[in-house]
């Protein structure tokens, strides 16, 4: 059997943390160890009472004091703030930390929790974007294991089992294209929040949405499966594929490409993360290739979603500039729900903040960190301008 997962879920309240703490309920075998969420302490109470972990963090102060009142006498260590956050991630008995927390904020605790010498099981994709190379080095030297959780890696990761001896020729990664696929400028400059935030074959959280409707999360999972997989940009090839049933393929040598389908519910990458190498019986829809009998694979359009030419050229930046790229982005994203920026914007503001800053080559984890908060406060000064 594998290895009983202790798990601490950091994002717990959120989209793949509520669906992991599902996997955990349907699949069984595990053990929530830890538990962390931002402010949603009405959710956050439920799964305290459910899985009975040792620790909970609220990374909200105030919202961390009530929970603690309403959990008076409970055997659930209750701790605030991003302290309390890294706490109950590296937490003595955990073995495996599902990281889900949105944005850059999931840096540090994927670094803590690595030197912890725990694995990652990892949804935050601007961990590896920004931190990449450092977090990929600690990695190894630390001998742990990082399993992806968002779709496209774990389909890639499924894909090279078995194939360790050969080279990858091309990694082949799938785009839904998201909701504004086939439009153009033009169309792009009138869009709404509402109309970003319906995403035509995920459910997800706002950010992401967002991400994939400039398709800059196509651009984060390019960056992301560089690193995960050690392969050079140039040869990671994004092709639109607007059903999301082929979660992501590999061309080998041979010019045989392997490919991993199946619905696009996201506790199925969760389950393989946690249950690796094995593959655990479940009750989620199955896919019906009768039903969804065309699947059709298109070019990605570079020219009306700049996000994705910014990601390559972050990329081939390098150092710093990745961890840039998505600070502003993560800016601009929030700028946007707020109403106020404009969606054919958000491109602009990143572009602008990357063309102002000057890149650190060889980063340690402070430049990242610090590189993020410019970003940040950069693409806010030119925004307010
Ligand atoms: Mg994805």
């Amino acid at each position: 059997m594998y290895k009983v997962k202790k798990l601490a879920v950091i994002g717990s309240t959120g989209s793949i943390g509520t669906q992991s703490l599902d996997v955990v309920r349907k699949i069984g075998g595990m053990e929530v160890i830890s538990l962390a969420a931002n402010e949603n302490i009405e959710l956050l109470y439920e799964q305290i009472l459910e899985f009975k972990p040792r620790i909970a963090a609220v990374v909200n102060e105030e919202k961390c004091e009530i929970l603690k009142k309403r959990l008076a006498g409970s055997k659930t260590k209750i701790v605030s703030g991003v302290d309390g956050l890294l706490e109950a991630a590296v937490c003595d008995e955990v073995n495996t930390v599902i990281l889900s927390v949105v944005g850059n904020s999931g840096i540090r605790p994927a670094f803590e929790a690595i030197n912890a010498g725990k694995d990652l099981a990892l949804a935050n994709k601007e961990t590896l974007v920004s931190a990449g190379q450092l977090i990929m080095d600690t990695a190894r030297e630390k001998g742990i294991k990082i399993y992806p959780l968002d779709s496209e890696h774990s389909a890639i990761f499924q894909c090279l089992q078995g194939n360790k001896e050969n080279k990858i020729k091309k990694i082949i990664l799938t785009a839904s294209g998201g909701p504004f696929r086939g439009k153009n400028l033009e169309y792009l400059k009138n869009v709404t929040v509402a109309d970003a935030l319906s995403h035509p074959t995920w459910s997800m959280g706002k950010k992401i949405t967002i991400d994939s409707a400039t398709l800059m999360n196509k651009g984060l999972e390019l960056i992301e499966a560089r690193w995960l997989f050690d392969v050079p940009v140039k040869d990671i090839e994004i092709v639109v594929h607007p059903q999301s049933i082929v979660h992501s393929a590999v061309e080998f040598e041979d010019n045989s490409i392997i490919a991993q389908m199946g619905m696009p519910d996201m506790r199925i990458p969760i389950s393989y993360a946690l249950t690796y190498p094995f593959r655990m019986e479940n009750n989620f829809e199955r896919l019906n290739l009768f039903e969804k009998n065309n699947l059709t694979f298109e070019k990605p359009d570079f020219d009306t979603f700049k996000c994705l030419k910014l990601a390559y050229r972050a990329i081939e930046t390098g150092g710093t500039m990745p961890a840039v790229m998505n600070g502003a982005n993560e800016k601009a994203v929030y700028k946007f729900l707020e109403g106020k920026l404009k969606f054919i914007e958000i491109p602009e503001i990143i572009e602008q903040t990357m063309n102002a800053y000057n890149v650190i080559s060889d980063y340690e984890l402070e430049d990242v960190i610090e590189a993020d908060k410019w970003a940040k406060a950069y693409a806010e000064s030119i925004i307010k301008a």
